[in-house]
């Protein structure tokens, strides 16, 4: 049992650290008719996981999982042409970054991210007593490789596809990262299946790097929280230690294996249908005057002047978008996710009531 004493003595030290400041994360909240803020799936879950779910949902349900979830690491491997002790699984790729960030560095170490990049990651580095540096993305939206490594940072995070701008880092950016860094490389792909480079070959460099990726996306299972990190065996040795043994359900790791072993061709189809409707989607808005960010994620990035505004006025049309205010190096913006053509029609009538004066007229003023 702590003592009061000591008990105050830690909580202080909290304070002092800044943990106190950490906010819990802060989703949309309530129903919307369409909600396209979380870049989920859009046309629903794939049918081999909802049949596994229909049909198994009772067995085996009081024994705990196989630890660290051989099975799903195999399919998941086989997936991403690795051997599987190239592959760590976690409760969402969320767990997979929380648990490498721990592994890597003692706290008090630096980890570098590009600013704007995915919210979480700073959340990640503070729990686990690192301190975040965000190097802003350059003029052309692209990452600062010589900044970045400038920061001698023991663990480097990219993003690619980048989520919120939607960009995919070239090759290049990110082998000289990879080459300069003086520590772990994250390069987060939770949305390569929409475009961009695929980078699992760098895990098999020699260097230190994690590529993680995610059945929340394309595979539309982000409700069941299935994400992977790939690396060399001895880092996802070190990733899992972090991690712990028993992060996945039993009825995840099942829906997951089928969905892997089956609905490949419908996850496809799918993230082909995203490409197709988000080149459309953007033709539509510049039609209408409206900018957006080139993307090859399954979302969309708009600036605009003031983004609480724009979404209330978009959620009065029953279609929720993101908002992000004040990213760096563009100002106010909404996110929208891509999905069915219907909703993105949906989503245009909206945007068509929206003050136009609200709307950044070019990305040219961007600053
Ligand atoms: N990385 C990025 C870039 C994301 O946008 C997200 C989810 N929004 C995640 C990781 C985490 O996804 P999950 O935990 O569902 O795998």
């Amino acid at each position: 049992m702590l003592t009061t004493t000591r008990r105050a003595e830690l909580v202080s030290s909290l304070v002092r650290d800044g943990y106190r400041e950490i906010a819990l994360y802060s989703a949309p909240a309530g129903e919307c008719e369409i909600d396209l803020s979380d870049n989920t799936n859009l046309w629903g879950a794939p049918p081999a996981a909802l049949r596994v779910l229909a049909t198994s949902a009772t067995v085996g349900v009081s024994r705990y999982p196989v630890a660290y979830e051989p099975g799903l690491a195999s399919a998941l491997a086989d997936y991403a042409g690795v051997p599987p002790q190239m592959v760590a699984c976690g409760c969402g790729s969320d767990d997979v970054l929380d648990s490498a960030i721990r592994a890597f560095a003692e706290p008090g170490a630096v980890l570098c991210l590009p600013a704007p990049s995915f919210s979480m990651i700073p959340f990640f580095a503070r729990t686990n007593g690192l301190r975040p540096v965000a190097i802003p993305l350059t003029q052309r939206l692209d990452t600062d490789v010589d900044a970045m490594l400038e920061t001698g940072a023991r663990i480097i995070y990219l993003c690619s596809p980048n989520n919120p701008t939607g960009a995919a880092l070239s090759r290049k950016a990110v082998e000289r990262i990879v080459d300069g860094a003086q520590g772990l490389v994250i390069i987060d792909q939770a949305y390569a299946e929409f475009g961009g480079d695929s980078f699992t070959d760098l895990a098999s460099s020699g260097r230190p790097v994690l590529v993680t990726r995610t059945m929340s996306k394309a595979f539309g299972l982000a409700g069941l929280r299935v994400g992977y990190g790939i690396g060399a065996p001895q880092l996802i040795t070190e990733v899992l230690k972090a991690r712990g043994p028993y992060k996945v359900s039993v009825l995840s790791e099942r829906a997951a294996i089928a969905a892997l072993d089956s609905d490949r061709g419908w996850m496809r189809d799918r993230a082909d249908d995203v490409v197709a409707n988000r080149e459309r989607f953007r033709s539509a808005l510049a039609e209408r005057g409206i900018e957006s960010l080139e993307s090859s994620a399954n979302f969309v990035l708009i600036p605009v002047i003031d983004c609480a505004g724009t979404s209330r006025q978009l959620e009065g049309c029953g279609v929720r978008v993101r908002p992000l205010p004040g990213l760096t190096g563009i100002g106010d913006a909404i996110r929208i996710a891509i999905g069915p053509w219907e909703v993105m029609q949906r989503c245009l009538d909206a945007l068509a009531t929206a003050d136009p004066s609200q709307l950044a007229p070019t990305l040219g003023e961007v600053t």
